[in-house]
């Protein structure tokens, strides 16, 4: 049965939702508390009628909600139902100002704000809830005493006793809710904010940064004298593509930036997918003999990678590395390699000039 109405409360997914299924239970249980207090206290027939009657109606909607699906329409009128209905009854017949029935009202008025998502239709409903709980108060003490079926003071105050603890039950249950359905939120719009971070820098083919990423990183970096820019491009590639298909392109281009990723492997160095099949390594090294030294090993690690789809084909690439101190800044360093890139291309390819 717990496990029954956990589920029933934890399937569903918006907050308004849940507070609906916890004031249907709390209503439930409240209700056939009641019918039942009336019974052992063998209380009046109508008093016993009015309470059975709450709970026949809460019945009616476990019955549209669970067997009928009708939940997101029964929001309002079990609301209406509740204050205008079952808790005028039970507050007549079961000892109006003099029994629990206040603090079944004010839990009500409380449980507008979560059950009822559209503001002006929850602002409205407490409104005119509040005049009628003032209205059904001052009718029953000032106009009409006599309307009211009276407690005797052991009745008050089992009444009482119940109401507290339901009314408190309930409000501890959704308060409870709503604090931990604001704390799992804001946690996972956390983690969707890193990952969105995360993936707003990366190239989602390559894994590799992607182009803002790397003028982010090469302007926030500190340009140390150690600093080198590798560009390489892929060798006729728009060829592969057509000779092998796109799908095999794409797997070259993953299999360079693979290369390229293994490379970056001191501190400080990356590599960046700086267009389409054209690539951007940093790396780090005390001088321009080492510094080429590493983008000869990319060079001949990309020539030599073997695809197992075509054995033998060997994609190369052409670069261009520039020391980073020497120049102005970011783009005229990237432009040197650009130039040196280009002029890689025109002397017959597969080699990185410096
Ligand atoms: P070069 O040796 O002078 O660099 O010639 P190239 O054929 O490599 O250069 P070109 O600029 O003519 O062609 C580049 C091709 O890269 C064209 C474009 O369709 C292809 N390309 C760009 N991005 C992608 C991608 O993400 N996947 C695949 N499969 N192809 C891509
Ligand atoms: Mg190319
Ligand atoms: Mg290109």
């Amino acid at each position: 049965m717990i496990k029954w109405i956990k589920d029933q409360i934890s399937s569903r997914k918006t907050l308004d939702s849940k507070m609906y299924m916890i004031v249907l239970i709390v209503g439930t249980f409240a209700n056939l508390a009641s019918f039942i207090i009336t019974c052992v206290e063998k209380l009046e027939f109508a008093a016993i009628l009015s309470t059975f009657l709450c709970f026949a109606t809460m019945a009616v909607f476990w019955y549209m909600t669970v067997a009928k699906d009708m939940e997101r329409h029964l929001h309002m009128p079990l609301m209406v139902v509740t204050i205008f209905g079952l808790l005028p009854l039970a507050w007549f017949f079961c000892g109006g100002i003099h029994s629990g029935m206040l603090l079944y009202f004010l839990g009500c008025l409380f449980l507008i704000v979560p059950c009822i998502v559209e503001a002006r239709k929850r602002v409205i409903l407490f409104a005119v809830s509040l005049i009628w709980i003032m209205a059904i108060l001052f009718i029953s003490t000032i106009v009409f005493p006599n309307l009211i079926t009276p407690l005797s003071d052991r009745e008050w105050y089992l009444d009482v006793m119940m109401a507290m603890a339901v009314c408190a039950a309930g409000i501890f249950a959704i308060t409870t809710l709503v604090v931990d359905a604001y704390e799992t939120e804001r946690k996972g719009r956390e983690q969707l904010l890193k990952e969105m971070e995360t993936l707003a820098k990366m190239d989602a083919l390559t894994g590799l940064y992607n182009r803002r990423e790397l003028f982010e990183r090469l302007e926030g970096a500190d340009a140390g004298s150690d600093v080198y820019i590798i560009m390489v491009d892929i060798d006729n590639f728009k060829k592969i593509n057509d000779t092998y298909g796109h799908l095999f392109g794409d797997k070259a281009l993953k299999s360079v930036a693979g290369v390229l990723k293994d490379n970056a492997s001191k501190d400080g160095e990356f590599a960046a997918r700086y267009g389409g099949e054209e690539f951007v390594a940093v790396i780090r090294c005390a001088n321009a003999a080492g510094a080429a030294k590493r983008a000869e090993e990319i060079r001949s690690r990309v020539f030599k990678t073997e695809y197992e789809e075509y054995p033998g084909l060997n994609i190369s690439v052409s670069g261009g590395l520039v020391h980073a101190a020497d120049h102005e800044n970011i783009t005229s360093a990237l432009s040197k390699a650009d130039e040196l890139l280009y002029k890689a291309k025109q002397s017959g390819k597969n080699r990185i000039l410096d």
